[in-house]
């Protein structure tokens, strides 16, 4: 492709809304437009990147045995309210009417869909196995688009729905799935973690999630220095007989309970600063409310509480802070002066294991502007009950080995959850097994971020002149760049160079337009294209060209004529399948 006639506009200045650096480096190195909040244009570029990361996902997942089809992104209600969604699933569903006022939606996701297709002509044993994928666009109406193409409203999404005859059965197939994801993101180039996550309301099933490692990512994940071990700090488990007990709790429970005067200070931080004493020394009281009723939830101070855990102890649906009207009177104090001790009005009190034993501890007072210190668990109050019930984090230890926790941040890119039967038993999606009886079928579902993955990419591999891209993912393989437009022999070159290297297949952008050296550079390294080659009135002189990769290392001078070859040889030890 010749840059004269190659639509990408570059922008001189970081877009005002651009928070990320992909954000920014995509705006500016005009792979994108934005249209409206969490809508974008994909221009030329930023097009060949998506077929590029679409193409990996085709390769393996067809290996892997799934089978590509093209579903309706416009879905019926019918369908959503057979499954029960249609009540369930909140404002993040653009639903709508069409001319008659029949109900529809654009598809979040596509279980009910699929469902639909496979429960039609899907009647025998015999015919499972099925994996179905698609790639295709989502819509969510996400609270809070953001970053670019990373939290998008309308995105494009690979979501692929295996169907089988067991569990045992199913879990192969999530496991062939696995497998494929980890070849796939392994190809993008990508440093990632496949990581246990959580599985919602469908209990005692199997998820993992694969995160690209980078800081600007949403999610926390830790992982062990010394065992395999990787989850979502949503998901991780905590080891019970391991949770460390602080100087300050292991003192004798000399201290008797007094009231001390706090006025304002309502944070751990701010308590802890004006009494002096560790955050770990004290004990959060967190009113809870878990479908409408509340509980207080005790954690160490230095602790945080993860609702996914309590959501799933107390087996409710939604579990968020009470509101103040509620702590007031549950607690006949404002929000911040909560404590375990004296008078609460919940329906039950529960705790963190660390919270067991503890000793001397700092409490709200349940009295405004006023905490208690020397509370003893056990002496001062009692709970109904102990459980895991806080967020891992950085240091903690491993809960299969002696190894430590590490957190990283993450963004999560693919997701594989084995579903079980709860589609198909809603949506009577069944088939008869060998002995003629009839039975839902077994399923899994399986998504890649296919836009996110250009984000996240990005995020991974950049410098301060813009994107690095790696080579499974680049949107050309090559940048050609004369550098000076006005001497016939540097022309000749680069144009001669263009032909060989479009002859041999490979992705050229040769940068033909008439600017400055300094200027094609900078452009060069703003769009990331893996190798440079330039072409200087001096080196053509010699015949020689300069090859640079653009992810560092020296620039090397090379004759025209082997620039083709050493080009293939580069891709080809940079794309051999992983
Ligand atoms: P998140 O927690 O980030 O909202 P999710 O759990 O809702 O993700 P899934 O429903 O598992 O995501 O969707 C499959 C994949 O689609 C995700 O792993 C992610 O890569 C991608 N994805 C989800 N939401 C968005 C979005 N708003 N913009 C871009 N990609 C997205
Ligand atoms: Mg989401």
């Amino acid at each position: 492709m010749r840059q004269t006639r190659f639509h990408a506009p570059t922008l001189k200045e970081d877009p005002k809304d651009a928070e990320v650096v992909s954000h920014r480096y995509l705006m500016r190195g005009g792979y994108i437009r934005k249209v409206a909040a969490g809508i974008y244009d994909l221009l030329p570029l930023a097009t060949r990147v998506v077929r590029r990361i679409e193409g990996i996902i085709r390769e393996e997942l067809n290996r892997a045995g799934a089978q590509e089809v093209y579903l309706p992104a416009v879905q019926p209600a019918e369908l959503w309210q057979e499954s029960g969604r249609w009540a369930f699933y909140g404002p993040e569903l653009l639903r709508f009417k069409d001319r008659k006022g029949a109900e529809f939606c654009l598809g979040p996701t596509h279980e009910e869909v699929i469902v639909d297709l496979v429960r039609r002509d899907v009647r025998s044993w015999r015919a499972l196995p099925l994996n179905l994928y698609q790639i295709q666009i989502k819509f969510r109406d996400e609270i809070r688009p953001r970053a670019g193409l990373m939290r998008g409203r309308e995105f494009i999404m690979k979501d692929a729905y295996s169907f089988d005859v067991s569990e045992a059965a199913a879990l192969e197939s999530y496991d062939l799935m696995y497998r494929a994801y980890e070849r796939i993101f392994r190809r993008c180039g990508l440093d990632f973690r496949a990581v246990e996550a959580d599985t919602g309301a469908i209990g005692g099933s199997r998820s993992h999630e694969f995160q690209v490692l980078a800081t600007s990512g949403e999610d926390a994940i830790v992982s062990c220095d010394a065992c395999a071990y990787a989850a979502n700090v949503e998901q991780a488990e905590l080891r019970r007989s391991e949770q460390p007990s602080e100087p300050d709790a292991q003192r004798p429970s000399d201290e008797s309970t007094a009231r001390v005067h706090t006025p304002g200070a309502r944070t751990i931080d701010e308590v802890s600063a004006l009494l002096k004493r560790p955050a770990s020394s004290f004990i959060k009281t967190l009113i809870i409310e878990a479908d409408g009723k509340l509980h207080a939830v005790l954690v160490r101070g230095d602790h945080a509480l993860n609702d996914i855990k309590l959501k799933k102890l107390l087996g409710a649906t939604e579990v968020h802070l009470a509101d103040e009207a509620r702590v007031q009177a549950a607690t006949g104090a404002p929000v911040g002066f909560a404590g375990p001790v004296g008078r609460l009005d919940v329906a039950s009190m529960l705790a963190d294991h660390a919270v067991s034993g503890m000793v001397n501890a700092v409490v709200g007072a349940n009295e405004s502007d006023h905490h208690l210190v020397g509370v003893s668990e056990g002496r001062d109050f009692k709970v109904q009950g102990f459980h895991d019930l806080r967020l891992a984090a950085d240091g903690d230890a491993c809960p299969r080995c002696d190894g430590t926790l590490r957190s990283f941040s993450g963004i999560e890119v693919g997701h594989v959850f084995y579903l079980g039967t709860k589609y198909s038993q809603a949506m009577k999606c069944t088939f008869l097994d060998e002995a003629g009886e009839d039975r839902p079928m077994v399923m899994g579902c399986y998504g890649i971020g296919v836009t996110r993955i250009m984000a996240a990419a990005i995020e991974q591999n950049h410098d301060e002149n813009g994107i690095v891209w790696p080579p499974g993912l680049a949107p050309f393989a090559v940048h050609v760049l004369p550098l000076q437009m006005n001497v016939p022999e540097v022309v000749e070159a680069a144009e001669q160079l263009y032909v060989a290297l479009t002859e041999a297949g490979i992705d050229v952008l040769l940068d033909d337009r008439d600017e400055r050296a300094g200027s094609k550079f900078k452009d060069a390294d703003l769009l990331g294209i893996p190798w440079r080659i330039a072409i200087g009135a001096r080196g053509i002189k010699d015949g020689n060209v300069e090859l640079k990769p653009r992810r560092g290392g020296d620039a090397e001078l090379v004759p025209l004529d082997q620039a083709v070859s050493m080009i293939q040889a580069r891709l080809r030890a940079a794309l051999s399948p992983a």
